[in-house]
């Protein structure tokens, strides 16, 4: 099943781009295909979740007083 396996080179632009947009349904099922037999993959999408929390953390603390919590932070 070539035509829905992605390389790791493939789902690491995915998983990045998933965090800006929406990806297809097609784009998404691959990546969690890929994602679900590559270990390294799954690391590397956790590592970038957890990036992603660092930034909002620093984003938000710049903005100081301003808070705009949705209900999710721990
Ligand atoms: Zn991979």
């Amino acid at each position: 099943m070539k035509w829905m396996q992605h390389t790791c080179r493939q789902a690491a632009e995915l998983m990045s781009l998933q965090r800006d947009e929406p990806l297809g349904f097609w784009r998404a099922l691959g990546l969690k295909l890929h994602l679900g037999v590559c270990g390294d993959c799954r690391e590397v999408d956790r590592q970038l979740d957890r990036l992603s929390d660092l930034s909002a953390g620093l984003w938000g603390g710049a903005h100081g007083a301003g808070e705009e919590g949705d209900g999710t932070q721990r």
